[in-house]
């Protein structure tokens, strides 16, 4: 970037304070959380960008977009900077357009539906939606500092997503504003199916400037720890509460020991040895879980109310991707898998896995629903890291015993395993960013086309 480029941003946006080249700012804007995995640490290390940008209005993000579009200027999207796959890292400079500032939540309308600007943190929705009667159907562990838009482009799911599915499931996302990278951006509307088009497509196919993202009603929760004396006890005992339609759950967690003596600061509701369950349930079902697991063989270490995002402990804060991060501060030999096991194979897929790599794998399970209705058994394993060559092989033989894999090591959207098979995330790209500017290098199936015949590939 030129410094003519960086004079022509600049008027792009009407504070020239929120035009950053501070380098050890932009360095920390040009990060996320990448490092959880060796291999995208070696790769996106040295990676920056030349300035960021911090828009206010949709208006700042098109004119930005336009004079990046002249220029060439890459430009790739940060929300949060929470993203695990260097999602939101650029591989080729340029600029940042960090959206944290576009952070204002219109409504949550009578219907349960919250209108937000793309920087607006999943919290602050929770929190709003709860004091109307509503909560969100589902949200990552990062739920205090994760934004909106970033969920959107580079999210899945998480806690909730045992009754309601993923993000991209069931209607939750009913509507999504994009601006395109074109000489003149364009403001367009997806709704309905046409939001999959954005969806965890990690902002290379359109900046996401509104979001109608549909809630559900909101339930009192309580939550619970039980430990069982083994995994499989543990494991059949969180499947029955997982499955069964009758209990309200928003989180069923299952770690198998050791992966509960990382979380130092509550050990006091783990068991030496014991596998570990977690549990968000309606508080009106707490008495009943207590009762059933104890018939189960387990000891339950915490029953206790849950009075909303600052509930000391927080049970989530150790569940989906946080347990990797517990067990990374403990021993940063830990990375991950991103695994869904069989709901009727996988008792058989553990043995055969552990047969094959003994305590190289450790299970840790988050039930989810899938887009047909079923919960599964999805999990996040640690996994003790020695090589890249010995990581692959533990993907491949996953796959080959009908475990799927999406890989987080892998830094593109095709890799990471909610690329759409209908490519229509592609499809998009090719419609609103044909000189590939956003975010380049982690849409890996595209290739520019002649502009003049965009035609053709729409
Ligand atoms: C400890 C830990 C736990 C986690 N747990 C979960 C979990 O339970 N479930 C889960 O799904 N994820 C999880 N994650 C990943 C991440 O926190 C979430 O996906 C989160 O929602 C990302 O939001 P963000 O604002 O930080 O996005 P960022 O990291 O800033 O961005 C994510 C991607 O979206 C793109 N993007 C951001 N804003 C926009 C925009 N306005 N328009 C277009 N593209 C945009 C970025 O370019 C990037 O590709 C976890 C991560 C960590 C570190």
């Amino acid at each position: 970037m030129t410094p003519s480029d960086l004079a022509a941003i600049t008027l792009c946006v009407e504070d020239p304070d929120r035009v950053i080249t501070t380098p050890q700012i932009v360095e920390r804007l040009s990060r996320d959380f990448y490092w959880y995995s060796p291999i995208l640490k070696k790769l996106l290390d040295d990676k920056v960008a030349e300035a960021v940008i911090q828009p206010i209005s949709v208006d700042e993000v098109q004119r930005v977009l336009a004079c990046c579009y002249a220029r060439e200027i890459p430009v790739t999207a940060r929300g949060a900077g929470t993203g695990n796959y260097g999602q939101a890292i650029p591989l080729h400079g340029g600029v940042v357009l960090d959206l944290a500032r576009m952070d204002t939540l219109e409504s949550i309308t009578e219907d349960g539906v919250a209108i937000a600007g793309p920087g607006v943190r999943l919290g602050v929705i929770e929190n709003a939606a709860r004091a109307t009667g509503w909560e969100l159907r589902c949200y990552p562990s990062t739920i205090v500092k994760a934004s909106i838009g970033g969920f959107l482009g580079g999210g899945s799911g998480g806690i909730g997503s045992v009754a309601h599915g993923g993000l991209r499931d069931l209607g939750t996302v009913r509507a999504i504003e994009v601006v395109t990278m074109e000489a003149v951006p364009r403001v367009i509307l997806h709704e309905g199916e046409a939001v999959h088009e954005i969806l965890h497509a990690w902002g290379t196919n359109g900046i996401i400037t509104r979001v109608w993202l549909a809630l559900t009603p909101a339930v009192e929760w309580a939550q619970c720890a039980i430990a069982f004396p083994t995994f499989e006890e543990a494991f059949t005992f969180s499947e029955k509460i997982a499955t069964e339609p009758a209990w309200t759950k928003r989180l069923v967690t299952t770690f198998e020991w050791p992966i509960p003596s990382c979380f130092a600061p509550i050990l006091r509701i783990t068991r030496e040895g014991k596998s570990l369950v977690f549990f968000m349930i309606a508080a009106a079902q707490l008495e009943a879980l207590e009762h059933a697991a104890r018939t189960a063989g387990g000891e339950v270490t915490l029953a206790a109310p849950y009075t909303g995002l600052r509930t000391i402990p927080l049970l989530s804060d150790y569940t989906w991707n946080h347990t990797t991060l517990w067990a990374i501060k403990q021993d940063p030999a830990y990375t991950y898998l991103q695994c869904g096991f069989s709901p009727t194979e996988a008792r058989s897929q553990f043995a055969q896995l552990r047969e094959r790599f003994g305590q190289e794998i450790l299970f840790h399970l988050e039930f989810m629903k899938t887009g047909k209705g079923i919960v599964i058994p999805g999990s996040i394993p640690l996994v003790r890291f020695t090589t890249e060559e010995r990581l692959n092989e533990m993907i491949d033989f996953c796959r080959s015993i009908g475990v799927s894999v999406a890989n987080p090591h892998s830094n593109h959207v095709e890799g990471g395993g909610r690329y759409r098979e209908d490519n229509i995330q592609l499809m998009a790209k090719h419609k609103y960013d044909q000189r590939g500017l956003l975010n380049p290098g982690k849409m890996i199936t595209f290739q520019p086309q002649d502009e003049t015949h965009p035609q053709e590939v729409v």
